[in-house]
């Protein structure tokens, strides 16, 4: 599937439509999701255009380490570092992704449950 310049993650990063930012740098914007699965549902996503981990190159591998990076600093700032977190990338089908920008979920505020569904 091609990457599409028109889907909802591409708009927010060029700020065409609404989003909660919690956290912004050159190359990766953080903002919480609008149907939040926990007290705190954050997506994390890179600035460039690729779909999802099937579609990363080698020369993404900078760019992904800062998107862990987000998910570190943002921990910190809304105080979920010592209790503790989730990160999750959904890709294609099995795991249900909807929304082909590669995203993060960082998800916290309650205890989760392992394995996940
Ligand atoms: P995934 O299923 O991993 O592709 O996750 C896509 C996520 O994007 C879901 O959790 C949605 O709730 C979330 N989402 C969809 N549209 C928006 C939006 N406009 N703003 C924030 N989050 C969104």
């Amino acid at each position: 599937m091609p990457y599409d310049d028109n889907g909802i993650f591409a708009k927010i990063i060029r700020k065409e439509i609404p989003a909660k930012i919690v956290h912004e740098t050159d190359t990766v914007l953080a903002f919480e999701d609008i149907n939040a699965k926990a007290p705190i549902h954050i997506l994390i996503v890179p600035k460039v255009p690729v779909e999802s981990v099937n579609d990363l190159q080698d020369d993404h591998a900078q760019i992904m380490g800062e998107v862990l990076l987000a998910a570190r600093d943002i921990a910190k700032q809304l105080n979920i570092d010592e209790k503790g977190y989730r990160l999750v990338i959904n890709t294609n089908s099995d795991a249900g992704q909807e929304i082909f920008h590669l995203h993060v979920h960082l998800l916290a505020g309650r205890k989760m449950t392992w394995p996940p569904g």
